[in-house]
Formats: structure tokens, C-alpha cells, sequence
């Protein structure tokens, strides 16, 4: 169907757009983006729907534009546009309502008269009864308390007038008090839960023991496409939609203190005028003609809204060169961005992969210039052509600048605590001295490098000092029976007691099935698949040479599925590409976004011990030869070494490794996958109450979900208002 939504960057109308576009339909969005609340968070409820197949935006107020073209074709109209809130109807406030809501509803009306839609649903509102008895029903007479009530009567009255004099099938659907994610920033919901998380008093006028029939917008979503699917036998009627268990505001307060972790703080004032006692909907009518009854329950539906209330957050990936940190944020992220719909997460990173990965939504990269470590605190630009205190400077001021502007509620920094070179001490300085509701947090990987050299480095740096001032958490990514940073590092007592372990962090579960990963391979089910990776790949080569060696020792049983990562220098990748000319069974990608569905389909992996390649084997439950990469630094090494004596994979050390020796443990490794195939893996035991095996993620992002303390305050130009 080709339908119209009008106030489609509206709070309802947004998700009304979003469901239909979902089931197919194709959508024209007008709207003209009134200033009643912030226009930014209009667009940004509109922006995710531009990217839409089927969907155009009209920017435009009904009361002006030509409607004629715009009502061609339409099959159904959903006119949910209106000049929301009841306590700026009053005064001189009140001409905008009667434009958006009389006049405009009035236009669209009298422009379907030649050729009516199939349906035409229209927003109404439960202040039209005012304060009528419990339960409100439909035939009670309105009696509108506020000027706003009033207003949408109006255009219920145009509804029905249009209806029996041209025939425009119209449906009211009266909204009781409608919640959720996208709420107007007006709504009472909306601000008890800013309020809450930002620890700000609450104000409530009357005494609280006002109720309404809260309404989750998915229910009220569903009304309007029920309406819409039963108009043959519903058009002319006025139907009630309400949640279902009205509760006062006392309670739903003392529930969202619940949902946010925190006893509201509240300051009762005066019952503001035009605001009703209590609503509450019988919603039997509905129930029986459109066989509506509401599916959300609130508790569930607050929560979903607090989750699309927190903020925003800024992921510094210290990342110079490389894949590892970006990656592990990246799937931070991603986790991130389901438990907070709502929340910004702007990542700022130095790695020059940040275009070969899809972004998870609500995110976006700020990519810092690259650089390349050459040797301790030695670093210089990589591609562009500067000194290195040139490009320090540089990156130093564009981290400054994005905390400044973009004011992070959350700030999660990765592995180095005051970034490269110390180029993140000024907006650390910054946090600390402009925005203390901030949080900042460092999660550090399990192992950085040998201990007495991470303790002399972080002595030389005045690291510990920095750990002291700026950061309210350590969350260290790892277990401590495999590396307990809290005693190897030597944290002072009080920067320990603000740190928590996490377990491994590793992107999501593989997402594609293994039969496809062989497929695309041209591999049958039973014909072994061995997964060779070289992280990044800067210095994969040896490893990837030894293994090419051991092949061509006889002819392999299995097919070798060759990652070089794609830092490997050009000429590597050649002579790699040289070394396996006549090897049949060896397919060679220089980057593969989905290493994870690969270690999954695999029956063994050859790799290094980069912190995100053992997470993801572990996580694979495909048995690995580790071969680490040994110097400057020992943290693969090390990292290997706990895995193994774990058992959790086998060790090799490249040097002490012979062709023969690697070729025999690969055949052996893919025995081992080939015997268990279709058994149960064996779980492995816990160690201080948090597994290897599990992934960190679970334990990380809701950490971060309860230091994220607030949303950007969001301009409203009137003082709450509850319908
Ligand atoms: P909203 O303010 O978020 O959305 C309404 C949208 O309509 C806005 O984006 C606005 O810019 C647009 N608009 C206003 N006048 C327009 C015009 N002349 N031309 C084009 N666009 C125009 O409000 P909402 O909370 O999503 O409410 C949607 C509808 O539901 C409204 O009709 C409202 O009266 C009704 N309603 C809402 C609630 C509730 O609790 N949110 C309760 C009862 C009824």
C-alpha cells in the first residue's frame, strides 16, 4: 500500500513509519518539524528512515503546502501530525494548536474529498474527556480540560463530519498517554527518567496519586494498522487505546527509580491547570472490533525506554596501526548499541581499517591520523609526511576537540590509560574539570607485556597518578587465573578497588553457518578445513612461511584457508603468494570481516597470539596452534602460555618448531575437531566466578550501561506536561 504519515519525525509517527515501511508498504513522511521540542531530535528520529527503500520525506506543514499531488494514490493516511502538550495551550500559546491541529487536519481532510483514501486514521487524544468518570468510555460526552483536549475534539470532529458527508473512511483513535523509546522530551516519563539518571530532583505536580493509562507506542503503532486493515467494517468509529493498568504517578516513579538503580528525589508543586486527575481507558470496544488488546506491560516497556534514554559515549581506541583495538571496540560497540538505542557511540581510532568494517548503529569513527611504532614511545606518521611531534600534536587536539564537543557522558579507553605518547592527559584534564558527570573508564587487556617492564613504563609515565585522577573504573578484559594485572602492575589499593575483571572479550557468536563458509570455499562437509590467521598481518610472515613449509612436505589432506590480514606489505604477500605456487588445496584472502563464522567452520586454526585471535578460538570451540610472536614484546607469549597450560590450545614456539613438528600437530588438531564432531564440548571449569570460555561482552556492557549516567539535556520550551 502507498501510505501517508504525517508527523512521521514525530514520536509516534516515527515508529508508525518504521512499522509500515517494515511490512512492505511504501511511505510519503510530511512533516514540518514544529519547534515545540528540539528539531535535532526530530531528524534524528527521521534519519534512520531516509535510508529506507520506499520511503520520502517531505518536509512541509499541511497548512501551506499544495496537498493535491501529495494525496495521489494514496491508499492509506495515518495523520498523526499535531502540535503536541497541554500546558502550553494556554494564552498566547494557543494559535499554534489550533493551525496544526484544526486547520491542518481540516486541509488534509477536505484534499482526499475527490478521492477518498481507503482509510484514514487520526490521532486523537484521551484529554478529550477530561475529567470524566472511570473508566473513560466512548460514549461519554468529551469535556475537554485544556485547551490542547479541545483542540483534538476539534479534529475529531472534522473526522466524523468528513466522513458522512463525502465518505472518507475515517477512524479516531483516542491515545492514552503513549510511551517508549522516542518519547517527546516534554513527557512526564521522559524527564523522571533524565532526572533520575542524572541524580537531578524530580518534580511532580500534585501529589503523585494522579493516574494515567500509560501506553507502550508498539501497541499504539499496532491500533493504527488494525484500524487501517479493518476499515470496511470500522470506518465512521471512535475507538479507545489505552495500556491497560493505569497506575498513579507515585508508583510509576518509584518503578523507574527501580529500572535506573535510584530512589527518585522528588519535589511536589501545585496541579499545573489543564492537567486531569486520572485516565483510564475501557478498551472494550476496541477489544471487539479490532480484536486489539495491548502486549506491552510496562515494566517492560519502561525499560525499553530507560535503555534508549542513556547516552552518549566515546570509545578512544589508542589504536596507532593495526586491527586488534578496533576490532575489540567495534564489537563493544555493537553490544553497546543494543542495551542503549538511544546512544551516540562515536569511537575515535588510528587504524587504517576503520573502512572495511560495518559500523553497528549509532555509531560512527572519528579516524585519528595513522601511525607506526618503530620502536619504544617511537612513533611516526604513516602516511602523511610530518614529524613525529607534529602528528602527536595533531591527534592530541583532534581527541580534545571531539570530548569538548561531543560532551561524552561515557568515556572507555582502551589498553594505554593515557593514550600514545600521552596524547589523551588533556581531554582526560578536560572531563575532569568540565563535565563531572562523566565517567571514564580504561579496560585494560589481560596482558600489556612483561611485568617489570609495564611497571617501570608505567612509573616513567606517571601512569599510576593518572589512574588515580582520572578514571573512575578499571575493567580489566581478561580472568585472573590466566593474568591478574592487579598484582602484576602493582595498582595501588584504591585504583584495585575500583577495578573488576571481565572475561575475554570477543565479537558476537558466529553469524555464518559453517556449511555456507565451506560453500564459498567450494569445500564438501567432510573435507578438513584448516584456518590459518595472521591477525593484522604486519608481521605475520613467519609464521604464514612456516606453515606453507610444512605443506609442501607431502601432499595435505586438508584445505588451508590462508587470512594474511591486511597490513601484510605487498611484497610479503607476494613471495607468500610465490611460495604456494602447485599448492592446490590453499586458498589465500587478505582480509576476512568475519573471522569468527571462519574459526567456527574450521577443524583446526593455525595463529598468533594476538589478545582477539585466542578470544575468538576460544570462543570457536575449533582446537589452535598458537604460535606467538615472541619480541619486542612477550605479551603473546605470555598470553599463549597461560592458554595452553589451561588447555585451551596447543603452543608452538616458532624457533624451536620444525616443518615435521607443525605438520604433525595440525594433523593432530584436526583429529581432535574431527573426533568431537556432533559430541557436546566439554565446558570449562570456572575460574573465579568468570569463565574463559564466556564471553566478556555479557559482563562488560552492562558495567558500562550503569556508569552511563545521562542523556543530553534536550531543549523543551515548555515545563513537563503528561499527555
Ligand atoms: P510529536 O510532537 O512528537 O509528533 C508530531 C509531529 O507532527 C511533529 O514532528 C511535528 O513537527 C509534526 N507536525 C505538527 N504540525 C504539523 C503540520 N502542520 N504539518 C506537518 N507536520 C506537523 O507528538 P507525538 O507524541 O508523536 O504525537 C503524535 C500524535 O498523537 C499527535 O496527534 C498527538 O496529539 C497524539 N497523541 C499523543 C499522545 C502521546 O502521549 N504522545 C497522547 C495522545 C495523543
Amino acid at each position: 500500500m502507498r501510505c501517508l504519515v504525517t508527523g512521521t519525525a514525530g514520536f509516534v509517527g516515527s515508529h508508525l513509519t518504521e512499522r509500515l515501511l517494515d511490512a512492505g508498504h511504501e511511505v510519503i513522511g510530511v512533516d514540518c518539524l514544529v519547534p515545540y521540542y528540539s528539531t535535532d531530535l526530530k531528524w534524528r528520529n527521521v534519519a534512520p528512515l531516509l535510508e529506507r527503500d520506499g520511503f520520502t520525506f517531505i518536509e512541509g506543514d499541511l497548512v501551506d503546502i499544495e496537498l493535491g499531488p501529495l494525496v495521489q494514490g494514496i491508499d492509506l493516511v495515518f495523520h498523526q501530525a499535531a502540535q503536541a502538550g497541554v500546558r502550553a495551550s494556554w494564552g498566547a500559546g494557543f494559535s499554534p494548536y489550533i493551525r496544526h491541529n484544526v486547520i491542518a487536519t481540516q486541509r488534509l481532510l477536505e484534499a482526499f474529498t475527490h478521492r477518498p483514501p481507503r482509510a484514514f486514521i487520526y490521532a486523537s487524544s484521551s484529554s478529550v474527556y477530561g475529567n470524566s468518570p472511570l473508566p473513560m468510555c466512548e460514549d461519554t460526552r468529551p469535556q475537554p480540560l485544556s485547551p490542547y483536549g479541545m483542540s483534538k475534539l476539534a479534529g475529531e470532529h472534522l473526522c466524523t463530519l468528513y466522513n458522512q458527508n463525502f465518505g472518507i473512511p475515517t477512524v479516531v483513535l483516542r491515545y492514552f498517554t503513549v510511551y517508549g523509546p522516542r518519547q517527546r522530551p516534554d513527557m512526564a516519563i521522559n524527564r523522571f527518567i533524565s532526572a533520575l539518571l542524572r541524580n537531578e530532583l524530580i518534580t511532580v505536580y500534585g501529589n503523585g496519586g494522579q493516574s494515567r493509562d500509560f501506553t507502550y507506542v508498539a501497541d499504539i503503532v499496532t491500533a493504527n494498522l488494525s484500524a487501517a486493515e479493518c476499515i470496511d467494517t470500522v470506518a465512521g468509529s471512535i475507538f479507545n487505546i489505552g495500556g491497560g493498568s493505569p497506575i498513579t504517578v507515585n508508583v510509576l516513579l518509584s518503578l523507574l527509580g527501580e529500572l535506573v538503580g535510584r530512589t527518585p528525589r522528588l519535589r511536589y508543586e501545585p496541579v499545573q491547570r489543564g492537567d486531569v486527575d486520572h485516565t483510564g481507558a475501557d478498551c472494550s470496544r476496541v477489544a471487539r472490533a479490532l480484536d486489539f488488546v495491548p502486549s506491552y506491560a510496562l515494566r517492560d516497556g519502561l525499560a525499553q525506554q530507560v535503555a534508549w534514554q542513556r547516552g552518549l559515549e566515546v570509545l578512544y581506541s589508542h589504536d596507532t596501526f593495526g586491527l586488534g583495538h578496533l576490532r575489540r571496540n567495534l564489537a563493544i560497540a555493537g553490544r553497546l548499541s543494543h542495551a542503549l538505542p538511544g546512544a551516540s557511540l562515536l569511537l575515535l581510532s588510528g587504524s587504517q581499517a576503520v573502512q572495511q568494517f560495518v559500523l553497528p548503529l549509532g555509531a560512527d569513527i572519528i579516524k585519528l591520523p595513522t601511525v607506526t611504532k618503530l620502536g619504544h614511545e617511537h612513533y611516526v606518521a604513516q602516511g602523511l609526511t610530518i614529524t613525529p611531534s607534529e602528528v602527536l600534536a595533531l591527534r592530541q587536539g583532534l581527541i580534545l576537540e571531539t570530548v569538548m564537543s561531543f560532551k561524552p557522558d561515557l568515556l572507555l579507553v582502551d589498553h594505554a590509560p593515557l593514550g600514545m605518547r600521552g596524547e589523551l592527559r588533556p581531554a582526560l584534564e578536560y572531563v575532569r574539570a568540565h563535565l563531572p558527570q562523566s565517567r571514564v573508564v580504561l579496560g585494560l587487556r589481560d596482558i600489556l607485556d612483561e611485568p617489570a617492564v609495564v611497571c617501570r613504563t608505567w612509573r616513567e609515565q606517571a601512569v599510576y597518578a593518572a589512574l588515580e585522577t582520572f578514571y573512575d573504573r578499571l575493567l580489566i578484559y581478561g580472568v585472573p587465573d590466566v593474568c591478574d594485572p592487579i598484582t602484576a602492575y602493582e595498582l595501588p589499593a584504591s585504583v584495585a578497588a575500583r577495578t573488576s575483571f571481565c572475561g575475554y572479550i570477543r565479537r558476537d557468536d558466529p553469524i555464518t553457518p559453517a556449511a555456507d563458509v565451506r560453500q564459498d570455499i567450494g569445500l564438501g562437509a567432510d573435507e578438513p578445513l584448516v584456518l590459518v590467521t595472521a591477525g593484522g598481518g604486519g608481521d605475520g610472515m613467519p609464521l604464514l612461511e612456516a606453515y606453507v613449509q610444512a605443506l609442501r612436505l607431502e601432499p595435505a589432506g586438508w584445505t588451508s584457508l590462508v587470512v594474511t590480514g591486511p597490513f601484510m606489505p605487498d611484497a610479503e604477500r607476494r613471495r607468500l603468494e610465490k611460495l604456494c605456487c602447485g599448492l592446490s588445496s590453499v586458498v589465500i584472502r587478505p582480509f576476512e570481516r568475519d573471522v569468527p563464522s571462519l574459526m567456527h567452520a574450521a577443524d583446526a586454526i593455525v595463529t598468533m597470539g594476538g589478545y582477539n585471535s585466542l578470544c575468538e578460538v576460544t570462543g570457536s570451540g575449533t582446537r589452535a596452534l598458537v604460535i606467538p610472536r615472541t619480541s619486542p614484546r612477550t605479551e603473546q607469549l605470555l598470553r599463549a602460555q597461560a592458554f595452553a597450560r589451561l588447555g585451551l590450545v596447543d603452543l608452538l614456539l616458532l624457533e624451536h618448531t620444525t616443518p615435521t613438528d607443525l605438520r604433525e600437530a595440525v594433523k593432530h588438531a584436526i583429529a581432535h575437531k574431527l573426533d568431537r564432531r556432533g559430541a557436546c564440548q566439554t565446558p570449562h571449569p570456572c575460574l573465579a566466578g568468570v569463565t574463559v570460555l564466556q564471553n566478556g561482552l555479557d559482563r562488560l556492557v552492562p558495567i558500562l550501561v550503569d556508569l552511563t549516567p545521562s542523556v543530553a539535556v534536550q531543549a523543551v520550551r515548555e515545563e513537563g506536561a503528561l499527555l
